[in-house]
C-alpha cells in the first residue's frame, strides 16, 4: 500500500485544533445523530463518528468492486423472482429460528394470495474486506455480506470524501495527499433517481412515498439527506415518515389492493425499519408488515428480496454450481465468486465437519445467525461455546460459518463524538458499494448500477464496528 502520512507523525498540537474543526464540519454539513435523551423535549445532535484522515484503497480492487455490483444486482433480482429458489434453501435452515420463521410466514401468505406487484425494486450495499491471508501477499477484494433491506448511510457517506478535502488543507497535508485521489461518492443522487423513476412506474402522480422508520429512530439525518434528496429531484413528491405501528393504525387495503396511508395512495414503501427483531416490539408491525407486502405499492425491499438477503443464501450461493444455474452469464459468475471466501453450512453431516473444523480452530472464523443491523455474530471462544453445546442443536441450521477476513491495519484516529482525539490507533476498514435495481418480471431490467460507496473503519481490536454506537467511523477512500 502506498505510504501516506502517519497519523502518529501528527503532533498533539495539530490533534488538538484539529477536532473541533471536524466536529463543527461535520454539524454544518449533516453529519450528524441524534442524541440518545430520555427528555423526549430534548431534540439535540451529535456529530456521527468520522476517521480522521481517508483509507487507502488499491484501485484496482476499489473498481472490482463497483464492477461486481451490477452481478450481485442481478443474481439478486433473479433469487427474488425464484419462489422455489428462496423456499427450498431456507424453509428448513429457518424453520427453528422464531424471527426469520415469521419473515417466510408473510412471504408465504403473499405467495399464496399472489404477488400484486411485479416491480422489484433493491436499493443494495454489498459490503467487504480487503484480505491479505492469500500465499502471494497480494490484498484481495472479499464479500462479507449482501444487503437488500434498510441500506442505511447513504446520506451521510456521500458527505465524507469532502469532509476528508477540507481536514487535509487544515493540517497542511497537501503535499503528502493528492486530493483528487479521494474518490468522490456519489450515492446520494442515483438512489434518489431510483426512488424517482419508481415512484413514476406507479403512475400516479398524487401517490405518496412512505419512509418507514424505527419510533426512536436517532439516524435522522442519514434518512432526511436522502429524503431532501429525492424532493430535490421532483419537489412535487411527498415523503411521509412513519412507523410500522404506524402502518398498521392508520393504512388500509382497497379492493385492488392499493394501499392508502391516511386516506392517501401509497406508491412506494422504503424500510428504514423492518431488518431485526427489535423492529417488530409487538403483532402490530408484523401486521403492517403483512398489509404492506399483499399490497400493489412498490416495496423497497419486498419481502422475497427481504429474505434473499438472508445470510444463509450469501453461504448457498458460494456452494459449487448454484451461481452457475441462476446466471447465463460465464464471466459474471467468475466475477461473483472471485469475492467469496469460505462460507460453510451447519446443515446435515456436511455442517458436522464445519462444526468440528470451527471448534478447532474458532479464531479463524465468524458464526452468523440470521440476523442484520451488526452486534449479532459470534467470534473465536464465543463459536466454540456455542457449536459445543448440544443444547443450541436446533438453531445452528439457521447459522452460517465464514472464514474470517483479516484486513491489513493502518494508522488512523476514530473521532467520537464526545472525544477530543486521544491518539492514533491501528485500524481496518469495510467497504460497502451501493447498488440499485429496479425490474418489472424476470426479461425487464429498467436499471441496474453501481453507485458510489461506504467505508467503515474500526479499531482492529473490535470484532464489529458499529457507526451508530461509536464504534467505527465513517470514511473515504485514496485510490492508491
Ligand atoms: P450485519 O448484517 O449484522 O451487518 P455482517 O455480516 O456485516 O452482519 O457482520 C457484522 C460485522 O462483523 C461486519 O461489519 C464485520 O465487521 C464483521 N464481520 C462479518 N463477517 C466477517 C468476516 N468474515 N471476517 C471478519 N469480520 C467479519
Ligand atoms: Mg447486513
Ligand atoms: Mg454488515
Amino acid at each position: 500500500m502506498a505510504t501516506l502520512p502517519q497519523t502518529n507523525k501528527l503532533t498533539p498540537s495539530q490533534l488538538s485544533t484539529i477536532s473541533p474543526k471536524i466536529r463543527d464540519w461535520c454539524s454544518c454539513h449533516g453529519l450528524l445523530m441524534k442524541s440518545k435523551r430520555n427528555d423526549p423535549h430534548d431534540y439535540s445532535f451529535h456529530h456521527l463518528p468520522v476517521t480522521l484522515l481517508p483509507t487507502p484503497i488499491p484501485k484496482i480492487l476499489f473498481d472490482q468492486a463497483m464492477q461486481v455490483q451490477m452481478d450481485f444486482n442481478t443474481v439478486f433480482d433473479i433469487i427474488t423472482r425464484k419462489t422455489s429458489f428462496l423456499s427450498e434453501n431456507l424453509k428448513r435452515s429457518l424453520q427453528d429460528d422464531e424471527y426469520a420463521s415469521k419473515l417466510m410466514y408473510v412471504y408465504n401468505q403473499v405467495l399464496k394470495e399472489g404477488i400484486a406487484q411485479p416491480i422489484n425494486f433493491m436499493l443494495t450495499r454489498s459490503d467487504y474486506m480487503l484480505d491479505q491471508s492469500n500465499s502471494n501477499n497480494q490484498l484481495s477484494l472479499k464479500q462479507v455480506e449482501f444487503n437488500t433491506v434498510s441500506v442505511g448511510f447513504i446520506g451521510s457517506s456521500s458527505v465524507v470524501p469532502s469532509l476528508h478535502r477540507y481536514v487535509i488543507r487544515e493540517l497542511g497535508l497537501t503535499d503528502d495527499y493528492n486530493l483528487e485521489r479521494i474518490a468522490t461518492n456519489n450515492c446520494l443522487e442515483p438512489f434518489a433517481k431510483g426512488v424517482h423513476l419508481a415512484w413514476k412506474m406507479y403512475e400516479n402522480d398524487k401517490a405518496i412515498i412512505l419512509f418507514v422508520v424505527l419510533p426512536d429512530e436517532n439516524n435522522i439525518c442519514d434518512q432526511r439527506l436522502f429524503e431532501y434528496a429525492i424532493m430535490k429531484l421532483d419537489p412535487s413528491i411527498n415523503v411521509v415518515r412513519c412507523t410500522m405501528a404506524d402502518i398498521e393504525e392508520n393504512a388500509t387495503l382497497g379492493d385492488d389492493k392499493t394501499l392508502y396511508y391516511k386516506k392517501q395512495e401509497v406508491a412506494l414503501v422504503y424500510y428504514r425499519s423492518a431488518y431485526a427483531p427489535y423492529c417488530y416490539p409487538s403483532q402490530k408491525e408484523w401486521d403492517a408488515l403483512l398489509l404492506a407486502e399483499r399490497s400493489r405499492s412498490i416495496k423497497v425491499p419486498n419481502i422475497a428480496s427481504h429474505l434473499a438477503g438472508v445470510k444463509k443464501i450469501q453461504q448457498v450461493l458460494s456452494t459449487p454450481g448454484v451461481l452457475e444455474s441462476l446466471l447465463p452469464d460465464k464471466s459474471s459468475v467468475e466475477r461473483i465468486r472471485a469475492t467469496f471466501t469460505g462460507l460453510y453450512s451447519l446443515e446435515g453431516d456436511q455442517g458436522k465437519e464445519s462444526i468440528a473444523m470451527a471448534i478447532k480452530n474458532p479464531e479463524n472464523f465468524v458464526l452468523k445467525p440470521p440476523r442484520e443491523g451488526g452486534g449479532n455474530n459470534l467470534f473465536g471462544e464465543e463459536i466454540r461455546t456455542f457449536l459445543s453445546s448440544s443444547s443450541n442443536d436446533d438453531e445452528k441450521s439457521a447459522y452460517i460459518l465464514m472464514d474470517r477476513i483479516f484486513p491489513p491495519a493502518v494508522d488512523n484516529c476514530i473521532i467520537t463524538t464526545n472525544n477530543s482525539i486521544q491518539g492514533t490507533e491501528k485500524v481496518i476498514s469495510e467497504l460497502g458499494i451501493y447498488g440499485v435495481l429496479i425490474s418489472r418480471g424476470p426479461n425487464e431490467v429498467i436499471s441496474n448500477c453501481a453507485c458510489g460507496y461506504l467505508l467503515r473503519t474500526k479499531s482492529i481490536s473490535q470484532n464489529e464496528g458499529g457507526v451508530g454506537i461509536g464504534a467505527a467511523g465513517l470514511d473515504s477512500v485514496y485510490l492508491v
